[in-house]
């Protein structure tokens, strides 16, 4: 099972971003978070999921998943991004 965003559903709001850095470290910084929102130089919405992401099994749902307002975010079995080092930033 793995974390799949649905780049036409996000508002690019890091909201995800700043859950998962409390979820790692129990504070609020995006430099620690598994899940990286960022826009390329036209614009355009990139998401990468790092293989630091431990789908928060110690959460009682992953944090991402929870604090999403756009609900862009899902478990999947077929994410293009996990672990996609080339992806990461
Ligand atoms: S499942 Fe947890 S560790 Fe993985 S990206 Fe979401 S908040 Fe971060
Ligand atoms: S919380 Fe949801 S809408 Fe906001 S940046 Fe993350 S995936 Fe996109």
């Amino acid at each position: 099972m793995r974390i799949s965003v649905e780049e036409e559903n996000c508002k690019g709001c890091l909201a995800c971003e700043l859950a998962c850095s409390f979820h790692h470290t129990k504070e609020f910084s995006l430099e620690d978070a598994s899940m990286r929102i960022f826009f390329d130089s036209e614009g355009g919405l990139n998401i990468a999921i790092l293989p630091t992401c431990d789908l928060c099994l110690d959460e009682r749902l992953p944090l991402c998943i929870e604090f999403c307002p756009a609900r862009a975010i899902k478990l999947s079995k077929t994410n293009p991004y996990f672990g996609d080092k080339e992806k990461a930033v």
